[in-house]
């Protein structure tokens, strides 16, 4: 169960409106946007989860939050600001199993946490 939806999009098996990509990580448009400006970062290599990641991917790691940051940044979106999320498994509300950072701007984002 290690293939998913985004390792179609890495393979081009299935559109993706993709910004970055370079020989770690690929950098997509979520198709269900919860801001005006919600892109996915994703490692090509296959880590299910956060708690799957290994102390030897810890600068796969630091490869998707500088590429989210140097985009919000080339994109205008970092002085007023954005938000990374990362979900891991079911209460954290991961829905697809490829480790993957969201980043999110565009507009004043409401509080996250318990849901109501
Ligand atoms: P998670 O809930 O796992 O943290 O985030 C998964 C995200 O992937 C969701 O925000 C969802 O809208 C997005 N997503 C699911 N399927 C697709 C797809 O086929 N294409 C794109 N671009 N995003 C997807």
């Amino acid at each position: 169960m290690s293939d998913t939806i985004f390792h179609k999009i890495i393979r081009r098996e299935i559109p993706a409106d993709i910004v970055y990509e370079d020989e770690h990580l690929i950098a997509f448009r979520d198709v269900a946007p919860q801001a005006p400006v919600h892109v996915l970062f994703v490692p090509k290599e296959t880590i299910p989860t956060l708690d799957d990641l290994q102390p030897s991917q810890a600068e796969l790691a630091g490869r998707l939050m500088l590429a989210a940051a140097n985009h919000a940044r080339e994109q205008g979106l970092a002085e007023d600001g954005y938000r990374v999320v990362m979900n891991c498994n079911a209460d954290g509300g991961q829905t697809v199993f490829q480790m993957h950072l969201h980043l999110l701007a565009g507009a004043p984002l409401g509080s996250f946490g318990v849901r109501k």
